[in-house]
């Protein structure tokens, strides 16, 4: 049941590359994953063969580019589990799908409701709740962190009251890599009726959701992460969420009719996709789901939690080195620092090496805060990478450390 890693790696054309004269080791993929040639080749055909604007033309062109994007809508509702194809909208990614919600909720809230997010969230699914309290006057409530770097669900528990109306909480934290029990929150939220949005942006390259099995109300992710392309994305909502919220953007391509006098909107999907969407993109998020299925999401998690072990085993062995995020469940995501050294000093000197690690607050600056620390190193692994390539790390690590203590 093991993947095969050279056939796979061979699918990645941008894994033979050279860095700074050293082969590339790519550590970033928390950031955004690489892509396989299969969704290299979607977009140059899309391009080549049969681009055209959609939904609209009756010309043969037109309508192939539209089945194949409302075919890739159908490949994103399967792999999601949605009941619907027309609960799946497509945006521009996970900050404009949480966006589309926060918005939508401006007239769905009042004065002293109360919204809760949790402590482990990346920027973009912080920031718009704020926005949304202003607009509101919402309390927004956060469920704490521990050292470890789970979620503390007793005080979660407590925060949950009839006056709670959203809970806000990613499935996989982005900065440690913490997986959180999503199905305790989502249940627990609801026995107040308190509507869930789970951001999957950190967890989809790992875990295959099941939207209906989780009961949640909006579920959203990005396709360049789980190796799709860049500016395109999914907001899942039940069907009954997405007809209460109004539309994000007015535009062409979510309207019914349109006068001067009024104008009345266009049944989901369409509704809240005005304008030209990113077709290419869109198709070439159902050819990446593809992909990935077939590699297979139970192969790609245990073979990634090997990597993980191995690297969390290699690095402990540096002395001074602290890991943040220790969960019992966590995806293949180490944040640490060595002693006092910053961050961006290691992350400069391995890139020299050929390693691509991120380095700084990871748009999770409240976790730092908890940690007391500037940010961390942090390398993620994909299925295509290998031990080998941990070895080059820990090694261009200790090289750091020695050249910077
Ligand atoms: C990457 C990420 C986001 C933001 O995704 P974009 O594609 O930049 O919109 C939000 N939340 C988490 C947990 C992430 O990892």
């Amino acid at each position: 049941m093991g993947l095969d890693i050279d056939k796979i790696r061979a699918d990645f054309p941008i894994l033979k590359r050279e860095v700074n004269g050293k082969p590339l080791v790519y550590f970033d993929n928390a950031a955004t994953s690489q892509k396989p040639q299969v969704v290299i080749d979607a977009i140059v055909d899309y391009y080549s063969n049969y681009n055209a604007n959609i939904h609209r033309g009756v010309h043969t062109l037109s309508q192939e580019g539209t089945d194949a994007y409302e075919q890739a809508r159908k490949k994103i509702q399967a792999h999601f589990g949605a009941e619907k194809a027309h609960e799946i909208i497509l945006t521009a990614g996970t900050t404009h799908s949480i966006n589309i919600v926060a918005t939508g909720f401006t007239d769905l809230l009042e004065k002293g409701d109360e919204i809760i997010v949790s402590a482990l969230e990346h920027h973009s699914n912080i920031v718009p709740w704020q926005m949304l309290c202003e607009r509101t006057g919402a309390i927004l409530k956060v469920i704490p962190m521990n050292e470890e770097g789970s979620l503390v669900m007793d005080v979660y528990e407590e925060l949950l009251s009839p006056k709670t109306k959203l809970v806000f909480v990613n499935h996989v934290s982005n900065a440690l890599g913490t997986v959180n029990p999503i199905e305790f929150i989502i249940e627990k939220a609801h026995k107040v009726g308190a509507a869930v949005l789970i951001d999957g942006a950190q967890a989809t390259p790992h875990i295959k959701p099941d939207v209906q099995k989780l009961g949640v109300d909006f579920y959203v992710a990005s396709a360049h992460k789980l190796c799709g392309p860049t500016g395109v994305g999914v907001l899942y909502g039940k069907e009954e969420w997405l007809g209460k919220l109004p539309p994000y953007q007015g535009g062409g391509d979510m309207i019914d009719q349109v006068t001067f006098e009024k104008t009345t909107y266009a049944g989901l999907p369409h509704k809240f996709e005005a304008g030209t969407p990113n077709i290419c993109g869109g198709i070439a998020f159902g050819v990446a789901l593809d992909y990935m299925n077939n590699v297979g999401f139970d192969a790609i998690a245990a073979y990634e939690e090997e990597l993980l072990q191995y690297a969390t085993a290699e690095l402990k062995q540096i002395k001074g080195l602290r890991i943040y995020g220790e969960a019992k469940e966590k995806t293949a995501v180490i944040s640490f620092n060595v002693g006092t050294i910053h961050p961006y000093d290691i992350g400069t000197i391995v890139d020299k090496l050929g390693i691509a690690v991120r380095t700084g607050h990871h748009c999770a600056q409240p976790i730092m805060t908890f940690y007391n620390i500037p940010g961390t190193v942090r390398a993620s692994f994909a299925f295509y990478n290998t031990k080998e390539e941990i070895d080059a790390m820990v090694a261009a690590v200790k090289k750091a450390v020695m050249m910077l203590s």
